[in-house]
């Protein structure tokens, strides 16, 4: 059926779908959006509620639709599942929505789908194997949105603290998305001087515990987090279907770097039409990559108790 680069579906419509949704209608990155939940009604209402902003936006075609809708879509970006509650870790969740996760890909497998799946629902990392493993799909078409957020708030929070714009910031959350990661401050850079050059030890281990905890506080806060993921969603589409080749840390199958196979987890990638072109061996410390293959030891455990 070939790709429509203009077309993207969003399974799961609960607070981050339809923040996504809401996200990628004003980015207007696509002229067409399917919306798709269990709950049909919600699909619906959250369709009809974004477009009614569509008219300060661009026109574009916003339904509810089915698994018949996404055969010529460019992205399915998939957020359905249970989230965090208080008091839960992200590998909590994983019995429920693994469960989710392979019932969503059995659907898009029956379907002539080319383009690229995006998973955000969590544990990120573990569901983006299940993905991977139940769609068949070649490893650079199955990507998770992994520590592109974590690293959103990173970023955010180091160009706070140094009194400079984030985006000047270049600084990794590598590993799990979730309580393994780890801050890849080796490679960490403002304006091009390595991070170090501004001697701020203390605050540094200071800014990696909030970031790292940053879903516990903001779902003790308000419930759920959704902001966030929902502009890193339209940021990791962009790359996609703009070809842009960007550098993010998105999560993608290990095949062999750091010595890492068979598992999936963030590392910066090169992002583009293709999904993940490449993964770019950033610089460890010794420290730090022993962080890292510890972080993949745990997800793969949990992969082995899960299958
Ligand atoms: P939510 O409960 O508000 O929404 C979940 C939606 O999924 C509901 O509308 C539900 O009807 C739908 N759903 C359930 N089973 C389905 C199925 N089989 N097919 C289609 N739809 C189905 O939850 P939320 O707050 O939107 O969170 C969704 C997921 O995103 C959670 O797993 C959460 O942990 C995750 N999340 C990920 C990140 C990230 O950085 N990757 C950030 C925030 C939240």
């Amino acid at each position: 059926m070939g790709i429509n680069s203009r077309k993207v579906v969003v399974v799961g419509c609960g607070f981050v779908g339809s923040s996504s949704a809401f996200a990628l209608m004003q980015s207007q990155l696509f002229s067409e959006m399917v919306l798709i939940d269990a709950d049909q009604k919600r699909a619906e209402g959250e369709a009809i509620d974004i477009s009614h902003g569509m008219v300060f936006a661009s026109p574009m075609k916003i339904y509810a639709g089915t698994y018949d809708d996404i055969s010529d879509a460019a992205v399915i970006v998939i957020t359905a599942g249970a989230n965090q509650k208080p008091d839960e870790t992200r590998l909590d969740l994983i019995k429920k929505n693994s469960r989710i996760m392979k019932s969503i890909v059995g659907e898009i497998k029956k379907r002539e789908f080319e383009g690229i799946l995006l998973i955000v629902s969590n544990p990120v990392d573990i569901l983006t194997y299940i993905a991977l493993k139940e769609s068949g799909y070649p490893a650079n078409r199955v990507i998770g949105s992994g520590t592109v957020l974590d690293t959103g708030r990173f970023r955010y929070e180091l160009g706070e603290h140094l009194g400079v714009d984030s985006r000047s910031v270049h600084a990794y959350i590598i590993g799990e998305h979730g309580d393994s990661e780890l801050a890849a401050w080796s490679d960490a850079r403002v304006g091009g001087l390595p991070i170090n050059h501004f001697d701020h030890d203390a605050s540094m281990e200071k800014i990696f515990d909030h970031v790292k905890n940053s879903a516990y506080e903001i779902i003790a806060r308000k419930h759920a987090t959704y902001y966030g993921i929902a502009m890193a969603v339209c940021r990791i589409c962009a790359a996609i279907v703009r070809d842009e080749q960007s550098i993010m840390p998105v999560s993608s199958l290990m095949q062999g770097e750091y010595g890492l196979e068979d598992v999936v987890l963030s590392i910066p990638a090169v992002v583009d039409a293709n999904g993940i072109e490449t993964v770019v061996p950033i610089e460890l410390s010794e420290k730090e990559l022993a962080q890292l293959k510890s972080s993949a030891e745990i997800l793969k455990k949990i992969i082995k108790e899960n299958s």
